[in-house]
């Protein structure tokens, strides 16, 4: 039997994830527990989305369904932040007899939780019409959610990474989290690029532990189950409550339409996208660079590297309108916020000099407004400015936005393997 849940955080603690390990520790006493556990994430442009709109699906074999279906919503009810305005969880189950019929439906369902935004009423009209047991929680937006979970445990097959979650103690809830920053440095130097994402390098910060005051101590995440927990075991902390490895699109740019035209892009959806630099970046008050691209269509958009995007908006402002650039990123409020930028080519960068007179090679001055230039030395004179191709310090390729800058979803340029593109990862 299928499991999906989702929405039972909030911002002030609580987890859909650690609720995920909690019933995977406690689902045990009714039957065998196939294959890791799964994390989804969602839409990452959703406005309403607690934290990280994050979903998890378990997979269990078992005779008493029933009793694993009271013992989840019991779990829910009680452990889910329902005081919380934001969390409306819910809650789906697929029997055994139940996967053929909704297998395709359900696969598309996922799909499109990733890519697209789904209505409340949708995922409820989806379980009427399948008759599939869930529980919706408060406005049940969690019912998107859970049917995307079972979806996608429906459906192997899709590109996967993993995360190993470590967990406080639950009377550590809410006070600073007590870990050996340096240990985490350690571990990750012998461990990337297998995992990623575990520092921040440029930044010198530690980005797998969160500052929220929810139960996650921190996640570990990389290519394989066996080398997340490896680099766990290296890391240096306060005692943990548990953890749970989980099989997750995160890292993979599931989220990602490719368009082949900029007139395509919709608000809350995530787009690769290629243009001209039709506007010179500029900076604006909060640090935030922004620069518009066009395309054949005649469509133009504005691109964004927001300030928390560090020292990825310095490439970002040598770009001048002619490049050719493809953007992976997300569009919202009018704005295409950038996750990574592939320079395809760069445009001539042309810069005039007043000419050198040919007989003292001295640089010639200005004769005066609409007068040419001539030499003061020796009285040459002449009409032509001199244009010099300047060398750009960019060079075309792909580049990321920092670990500390990065989406769940978003796919980490060491996972990238064309090798016909250069790739510029962010260390
Ligand atoms: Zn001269």
């Amino acid at each position: 039997m299928l499991i999906g849940i989702d929405d039972t955080d909030s911002r002030e603690g609580m987890c859909t994830t650690y609720l995920g390990a909690l019933l995977m520790e406690e689902l045990r006493q009714y039957g065998s527990i196939i294959e890791l556990p799964v994390l989804v994430r969602l839409n990452p442009t959703i406005p309403y989305k607690t934290r990280g709109n994050a979903c998890v699906g378990i997979n269990i074999d078992t005779s008493c369904p029933d009793k694993v279906i009271e013992h989840v919503i019991s779990r829910v009810s009680t452990m889910a932040a329902l005081d919380c305005d934001m969390t409306n969880p819910g809650v789906v189950f697929v029997q055994d007899d139940e996967y053929e019929s909704v297998r395709d439906t359900l696969g598309i369902f996922f799909q499109r939780a990733v890519r697209e935004v789904i209505s409340i009423e949708e995922a409820k009209s989806f379980i009427e019409k399948t008759g599939l047991k869930s529980k919706g929680f408060k406005n049940g937006r969690g019912l998107i959610g859970a049917l995307a979970a079972c979806g996608s445990m429906l459906n192997p097959g899709w590109d996967h990474t993993f995360e190993y979650l470590a967990y406080r103690q639950r009377e550590k809830w809410g006070t600073p989290r007590n870990v050996d920053k340096e240990s985490f440095f350690r571990a990750d130097s012998t461990t990337y690029p297998e995992t990623w994402d575990t520092i921040d390098v440029y930044n010198e910060l530690v980005v797998c532990v969160p500052h929220s005051p929810d139960p996650v101590l921190y996640g570990i995440r990389g290519k394989d189950p066996e080398v997340v927990k490896r680099t766990a075991e290296k890391l240096s902390t306060e005692p943990l409550g548990r953890s749970c490895v989980y099989c997750t699109n995160q890292g993979t740019d599931m989220h990602l339409i490719p368009v082949d035209s900029i007139s395509k892009i919709k608000e809350m959806q995530s787009y690769i996208v290629s243009g001209i630099v039709s506007g010179d970046p500029f900076t604006i008050p909060g640090g935030h660079t922004i620069f518009s691209i066009s395309d054949k269509s005649g469509a133009s958009i504005e691109c964004a590297a927001f300030e928390p995007t560090k020292n990825f908006r310095s490439l970002v402002r040598k770009l001048v309108q002619g490049d050719i650039v493809k953007i992976y990123g997300s569009f919202m409020n009018k704005s295409l916020n950038i996750e990574k930028m592939e320079i395809v080519s760069l445009a001539p960068l042309v810069a005039s000099h007043n000419p050198e007179c040919p007989s003292c090679r001295k640089r010639m001055e200005s004769a005066g407004k609409g007068q040419g230039y001539r030499c003061r030395k020796c009285g040459t004179k002449s009409s032509v400015l001199v244009q010099v191709e300047m060398k750009r310090d960019i060079e075309p390729g792909i580049y990321e936005v920092p670990p500390c800058a990065r989406r769940h979803l978003a796919k980490p340029l060491v996972r990238f393997k064309d090798p016909s593109v250069k790739i510029f990862p962010s260390r």
